[in-house]
């Protein structure tokens, strides 16, 4: 389908679930869907339409509904890396997660970008193929991990990318290579307004099961060891700046602040990165206790310490 074939949408603007009922869309549509249940900080409002689209056809239809009545439009992936208003997110919220195919053409795997990092590398597991390691126990989707140029234990997104397949504002879909200039330190190229990743091809290498599969459990291990899993979180909630010398962590960590509570947010005991929701806590919360760690940080250091979490949704 194209987007000349969609029906024009004549209806209230603020019922685009009715639109897409009396479309061809073909996915699943919920209304003031809780957000919680949908991001690892567990916390924040209802997404006012929650779509989750069944194929591309879907998505042009989404995309399109939204680019003719002006409709804000948020791709949800795993919902690790984003901190949702408390008062929600108004407009449709398309979440990728039927967007999971995988393929192998020679050493590339393929994966649909709402497939899940840890369902992606037990594919990789699976196929005896080499270079998804350091991805191990990665919370989120591919094409979060591709947006964030997801970064752990020594490696990044953009050292394993061969292509992506997005669409782009003008519905067309196009193949982006990879270039190195387009990449950097939580940098892609796809954090250009209005791109919508479909699906990403990584470059792997064959390699011996075991020894792979080894090298997935004690990273796996790792993260467990350094308690990213023992409260709800975003993991890293301040993006590491190489001017300041240390990791931001242990400047938190060094400005006293570990265990820092706001409500029911507090800077973890463990690991002064990790920012938690410790008991109930609101998103208010959670983005106050970020502003706290900022002005003590800069206060006692002169760093500003700029978020790694995005917020997402109404914070006016
Ligand atoms: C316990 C824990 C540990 C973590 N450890 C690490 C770590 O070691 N290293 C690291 O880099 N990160 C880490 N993170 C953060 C998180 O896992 C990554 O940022 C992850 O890549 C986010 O993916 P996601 O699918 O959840 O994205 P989301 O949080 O859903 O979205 C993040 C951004 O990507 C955009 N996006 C998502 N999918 C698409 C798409 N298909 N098309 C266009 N835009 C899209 C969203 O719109 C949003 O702007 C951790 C998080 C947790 C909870």
């Amino acid at each position: 389908m194209t987007p000349d074939s969609i029906q024009s949408y004549d209806g209230p603007v603020n019922s685009p679930a009715e639109y897409l009922k009396k479309s061809p869309f073909s996915g699943q549509i919920l209304l003031d869907a809780p957000m919680k249940n949908r991001c690892t900080f567990k916390s924040g409002g209802p997404a006012e339409t929650l779509v989750i689209p069944e194929s591309l056809e879907d998505i042009l239809i989404v995309r399109t509904l939204c680019a003719e009545k002006n409709i804000p439009l948020f791709i949800l992936g795993g919902g690790a890396n984003i901190l949702v208003s408390d008062k929600g997110i108004k407009g449709i919220t398309l979440s990728m997660e039927k967007m999971a195919t995988v393929k192998q053409e020679d050493n590339t795997l393929i994966c649909g970008a709402g497939l899940s990092v840890n369902a992606m590398v037990s594919e990789a597991l699976e196929r005896s193929l080499s270079g998804l390691e350091f991805l191990s126990r990665l919370p989120g989707s591919v094409g979060g991990a591709l947006y964030m140029n997801a970064r752990c234990y020594g490696a990044e997104v953009a050292d394993i990318f061969d292509w992506a397949e997005v669409l782009t504002l003008d519905h067309k879909v196009k193949r982006i290579p990879f270039n190195k200039a387009d990449w950097a330190y939580k940098i892609s190229p796809f954090q250009e307004e209005g791109l919508i990743i479909l699906k990403g091809a990584f470059r792997l290498s064959p390699g011996e099961k075991s020894s792979i599969s080894s090298k997935m459990n004690e990273i796996a291990l790792s993260r467990r060891e350094k308690g990213h899993f023992r409260a709800p979180s975003a993991g890293s909630t301040f993006k590491n700046n190489r001017d300041f010398g240390k990791p931001s962590g242990q400047i938190i960590d060094e400005c006293g602040l570990k265990g820092l509570s706001l409500g029911g947010a507090s800077v973890s005991d463990w690991h002064g990165n990790i920012l938690i929701n410790r008991e109930g806590a609101s998103s208010e919360d959670i983005s106050r206790l970020i502003i706290e760690v900022q002005n003590k940080v800069k206060e006692q250091t002169g760093f500003y310490l700029e978020p790694e979490v995005l917020r997402v949704g109404d914070w006016n």
